[in-house]
């Protein structure tokens, strides 16, 4: 499983779980375009067969997809058989998008599958964990906090997750951009895995 890129290079590796949905992913795609920022989305098959178009759009923009199951499920609660399945079903709809090259990525939701399910999945896929969780999701969190914490725990190489859901975007919107500004002007650029 990948946690983070190697250390030597000043980049960091920016992923958004959960969408993609119209009312967040393209407002975040104009803050990455604003600082030339490229970043790999974990999608939840249920919102692509929803939006289509807003997937278009992510790929347009030069991002890198990845599988996060259809129905967004916690392996630990399904069986292996259900888990591949729905896997399966959400990476059909990818699939069109993407470029034959590239290996296909799968993160897991809430980061948690069963020995089997990752067993399964490490044949097919680039499973694909992180090193920083921005907890843009926690409501509890002010925005000042959590673009903080990014900021703190994050270091060249790093892969940071952030979320285009409508839990998150309260944080989001304001934490995005100002994390962006941070590392542009501190020489880093924003690559896809
Ligand atoms: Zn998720």
């Amino acid at each position: 499983m990948l946690w983070h890129m190697p250390r030597n290079t000043k980049k960091i590796y920016l992923t958004f779980d959960d969408g993609p949905i119209p009312e967040v992913t393209p407002p975040v795609l104009e803050m990455l375009g604003q600082w030339n920022a490229k970043a790999t989305f974990f999608c939840v098959g249920e919102n692509v067969q929803k939006h289509p178009q807003v997937l278009k759009q992510v790929v347009e923009q030069g991002h890198r997809l990845g599988n996060h199951t259809f129905h967004h499920l916690k392996g630990v609660e399904v069986s292996t058989e259900t888990y591949l399945q729905d896997t399966a079903l959400c990476q059909q709809l990818l699939q069109p998008e993407l470029s034959e090259a590239a290996p296909m990525l799968f993160r897991p939701p809430y980061g948690r599958f069963t020995k089997g399910q990752r067993t399964a999945l490490s044949a097919q896929y680039r499973l694909v964990m992180w090193d920083v969780l921005s907890a843009d999701y926690d409501s509890r969190l002010s925005p000042q906090v959590c673009l903080q914490k990014s900021i703190r725990y994050t270091r060249p190489g790093s892969i940071i997750v952030f979320h285009d859901s409508l839990k998150a975007w309260d944080r989001l919107q304001w934490v995005l951009p100002r994390y962006l500004e941070h590392f542009s002007r501190k020489g880093f650029t924003f690559a896809t895995l």
